[in-house]
């Protein structure tokens, strides 16, 4: 029997419209555990390196979690990858809400895409009974009132179903697939979906899923339970407000947007309003937030309640994602809330990620002020900022006019436009738009995690190390006392020893081989989380989870059977890690690639970030260039990459590399 995972795939070929149910091989598991890490396993083994992303020979999985579907609380994570249209590289991207766990009842761990449908279809999975049904109906339909008529039409109202708006089927580079109160937003996994003729998918599961130990699964979940009891409302001090207690980004709970709004800047990445929190605004937001803010909800077994229903006037109701509350109104520099919730509504059914677009559009009106785009390229266009935005949001999911050109986002825009365009387009890594921070002085932890992380998205990539030093010894000692969750006692003594001035400050403290220690043991919560399933709400990004490093071995062995202890889910971390860096590697990912915005800090130390990079690529077993060597893939039973590399000239026998690689961007042009 398998134990947490069903051992079942579903194999959907879209061009000959087949639908196969597959074993999958449980040695896999054992190597990868799921979700993330075995679908990385299947990008390596069936996808062509050097593939389109809008290729039929791309895969769109969808995957579950190991652990969806059992009772651990938070375990509803869904993990979409394919090849990223916007950066070439993998894609992966995760949403919470409810599909995954009831992807598990009825019977899969995954459901893989290949092929192209030639005309628009959704698939509909209920129990045993697989089908692809015609989508034709639905085009141009809004991805929520999509996943509404198609619980209408199956007479089904308990399915789940993942769809994608306008933008997707547009092939819009920042096209999301939105889900229950959730989506996967960012590296354009909707325009894929859209690519594919794939509108939605809907699933209906009533089947059990079996864990080996129950009676100490059930323990470890409530004990899981109980510590988010007692540490969700003891926030911790100093800390944004946000980030004190548990959950993803409590936006939907907090009025005090103080931080946000004046240390992010507005427009494109451009403008910081330094007074603008004032109390008249306060009294205004909250004001607006609590009108429509109709009810706080909860992904699938979860007590957090992250998310909101919102009621705006004049739309009709959606529920609000990650931090989308603020972006398109400090975007269009609109000093009234009620805007970004009502533009929210029109681009939550469009279907596009909520950074990303904002970012695109104020880009773009931008580029007008500067002469670069012209009066012809926004005729029609209003002049006010709420109307402007309407306007643009409508070209670029409709690929209408300029609007075609800002669809492939900033960095390919700014490409396509030239005559300086480039300089404005100036907050993405590896060709991704990131948060429109701008701060001061180099935090060497933020350097890596921005520079080499493969999620391309620093989001979610920090973690559960606090993200500035405590101002008193009080504060750090208070922290360090309690903190179970660190991986050992250096963790302990990096926070003591960390100062806002003099010589323990950033950016040469913490030094180069802590930052590497922090950032390992960060992305390795985040890797380990990917690949079960869980909410990083609850695990890799708040201080101090329920869930860490010592107490996940054991949940895994109660769930799957699998004997596990830190060393091995580490192992298990460090190859699913470098198989994702490999499939990247693969397609041209070099040390040249890896680098933050230019201006995210003010204050950059070349000497330092060079060291940095030195630093974690040899504590990785990665190379100068970033590739890992022929020995430490050997280490992580991953030869058959390292035969890859060989056969490719990407390693050398000596492991050198060549002078010159072929980069996936070389490659598109
Ligand atoms: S912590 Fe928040 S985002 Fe995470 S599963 Fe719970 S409700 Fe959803």
């Amino acid at each position: 029997m398998r134990y947490a995972e069903t051992g079942f795939n579903l194999e959907i070929d879209l061009t000959r419209g087949s639908i196969e149910r597959v074993e999958s091989d449980p040695r896999l598991t054992e190597l990868h555990l799921g979700g993330l890490g075995t679908n990385a396993k299947i990008l390596w083994d069936r996808v062509p390196a050097d593939v389109e992303p809008f290729s039929p020979d791309n895969l769109l999985i969808f995957a579950t979690g190991l652990l969806c579907g059992t009772p651990a609380p938070g375990a509803n994570r869904t993990i979409i990858s394919t090849y990223s249209p916007q950066t070439l590289f993998m894609g992966y991207s995760m949403m919470g809400g409810f599909l995954a766990p009831e992807l598990k009842y009825a019977g899969y761990d995954k459901v893989i895409f290949r092929g192209k449908s030639p005309n628009l279809v959704y698939l509909w999975i209920n129990n045993d009974k697989v089908e692809i049904r015609d989508a034709s109906h639905l085009r141009g339909k809004g991805a929520v009132e999509t996943a509404e008529l198609i619980r209408q039409e199956l007479k089904e109202p308990k399915a789940q179903v993942a769809a994608i708006g306008l933008a997707g089927e547009n092939r819009v580079y920042m096209a999301s697939i939105e889900q229950g109160r959730s989506s996967a937003s960012r590296l354009g996994l909707g325009a894929v979906m859209g690519d594919k003729g794939l509108k939605a998918i809907a699933v209906r599961g009533t089947k059990d899923v079996n864990v080996a130990k129950p009676a100490e699964f059930m323990q470890l979940c409530n004990e899981v339970l109980q510590y988010i009891k007692v540490r969700a409302p003891n926030l911790i001090p100093e800390v944004m407000p946000i980030l004190a207690g548990l959950g993803s980004p409590q936006e939907m709970a907090h009025v005090d947007e103080k931080w946000h709004t004046e240390n992010f800047m507005w427009g494109n990445a451009r403008t910081r309003r330094k007074e603008f929190w004032t109390k008249e605004i306060e009294e205004k937001w909250k004001d607006a937030l609590e009108t429509v803010r109709t009810r706080l909800i909860s992904c699938y077994n979860c007590p957090m309640k992250c998310g909101a229903i919102i009621s705006a006037p004049g739309v009709s109701t959606y529920m609000m994602k990650c931090f989308t509350k603020l972006t398109y109104t400090m975007a269009a520099f609109v000093d009234d809330l009620d805007f970004g919730f009502k533009i929210a509504q029109r681009a939550t059914e469009y279907g596009v990620d909520g950074f990303s677009m904002p970012q695109a559009m104020a880009f773009g009106f931008e580029l007008k002020e500067a002469g670069i785009l012209t009066e012809a390229d926004f005729a029609g266009c209003p002049s006010d900022n709420e109307g402007k935005f309407y306007w643009l949001l409508d070209r670029i999911v409709r690929r209408e006019g300029i609007g075609d050109v800002l669809a492939n986002g900033t960095y390919w825009a700014a490409k396509q436009i030239g005559k300086g365009a480039e300089a404005y387009a100036h907050n993405v890594i590896k060709k991704h738009e990131q948060l429109p921070l701008k701060l001061g002085m180099l935090n060497p932890i933020y350097f890596l995690m921005y520079s080499t992380g493969e999620k391309m998205n620093i989001t979610q990539i920090e973690g559960n190390f606090p993200q500035a030093p405590f101002s008193t010894m009080e504060l750090r000692e208070a922290f360090v006392k309690d903190w179970v969750q660190a991986p050992n006692d250096k963790f302990k003594k990096y926070v003591l020893d960390w100062e806002f001035r003099g010589e323990r400050s950033m950016p040469f403290y913490p030094p180069v081989e802590a930052c590497c220690e922090i950032v390992d043991w960060q992305e390795k919560m985040h890797h380990i989380d990917d690949a079960l399933g869980l909410c990083a709400g609850l695990s890799s990004f708040p201080l101090k989870p329920p869930y860490h490093i010592h107490n996940l071995p054991t949940l895994i062995s109660a769930a799957t059977g699998i004997d596990m202890d830190e060393d091995g889910l580490t192992q298990i971390f460090n190859r699913n890690r470098t198989l994702v860096r490999a499939i990247n590697v693969r397609r041209g990912l070099r040390r040249a690639d890896e680098k933050p915005p230019e201006d995210h800090w003010k204050k950059r130390f070349p000497e330092l970030e060079a060291q940095l990079l030195d630093g974690y690529y040899k504590f990785k077993g990665w190379n100068h260039e970033g590739i890992p060597t022929k020995e430490s893939l050997h280490e992580l039973g991953l030869d058959y990459v390292a035969e890859d590399f060989l056969q490719r000239g990407i390693l050398t026998d000596n492991e050198g590399t060549p002078s010159k690689e072929t980069s996936a961007e070389t490659k598109k042009k």
